[in-house]
């Protein structure tokens, strides 16, 4: 079935790539124009170049330089973290939280949610929370949000009539859709921007109480191996904060 999908996906472009060929004069002129625009563009960034650059840098500033660390995790990992983080390009933990390799096994997804189990729809999740604490034993898992998040703004822009007009982006952060309720029903008066900034937090307390479902994280808590902590980036006024749940969420503080 994947791969039937898979195959149909390599026909519908190569069918698409040969109706180009076939495009009149004016169309192909444009073809040509835009071409031309894309090889001014990349004059100014050259992608190879950049990935190239940006690993020469890590093998000579970081890997070259810590033989011990490497060699250890040659031998494999042992992470004390499991973070959850949105796809966000400026939240990256590893720079935000200074994690170094080996330090944190991480999910990065729109608006950094974990959905509840569910084999069906999220056995991607549930695989990576399944490795995470029962393979890799991790001690604290981590879920962060962060300011101006673009998936919590969808969620709280979501029409009210239940209609979609985006292929997957809508239907994920329902997830958060208990975090927009509260939101709403606490602060009903305040600007849009500040309840997404409320929601921004609450969605992280959802996703921590959407780990309870999962057996195995239950059993981690229970057995007191395993703790879960809400974490919040602000990127506008460079600040972390941090909170705990012990049964019961904490008050956050900040770092
Ligand atoms: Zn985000």
């Amino acid at each position: 079935m994947a791969n039937k999908s898979y195959e149909e996906a390599i026909v519908s472009l190569q069918n698409l790539i040969s109706e180009k060929g076939e495009l009149g004069p004016v169309v192909a002129e444009k073809i040509d124009e835009m071409t031309a625009e894309l090889q001014i563009s990349s004059k100014t960034f050259d992608p190879v170049h950049r990935i190239k650059c940006g690993f020469n840098y890590f093998k000579t500033e970081i890997y070259d330089k810590n033989p011990e660390l490497f060699d250890k995790l040659k031998k494999g990992q042992q992470p004390k973290f499991f973070v959850f983080a949105c796809s966000d390009s400026r939240v990256s933990p590893s720079h935000i939280l200074n994690f170094q390799p080996g330090e944190a096994f991480m999910v990065r997804n729109i608006a950094n949610m974990v959905p509840p189990y569910d084999k069906l729809r999220y056995s991607g999740t549930g695989a990576a929370i399944e490795y995470a604490v029962l393979h890799l034993k991790v001690e604290n898992i981590l879920v962060i949000g962060h300011s101006s998040c673009g998936g919590i703004k969808a969620l709280m822009s979501l029409p009210e009539d239940g209609s979609e007009s985006t292929e997957f982006i809508e239907n994920w952060v329902k997830i958060g859709l208990p975090a927009k309720a509260k939101v709403l029903a606490e602060h009903p008066n305040i600007s849009p921007e500040e309840q997404c900034k409320y929601c921004e937090k609450e969605a992280v307390n959802v996703s921590l109480a959407n780990l309870l479902t999962y057996p195995f994280v239950r059993d981690g808590l229970v057995n007191k191996t395993l703790s879960l902590k809400g974490g919040y980036y602000d990127f506008i006024r460079g600040e972390f904060k941090l909170w705990g749940l012990h049964f019961g969420l904490s008050h956050p503080c900040s770092i």
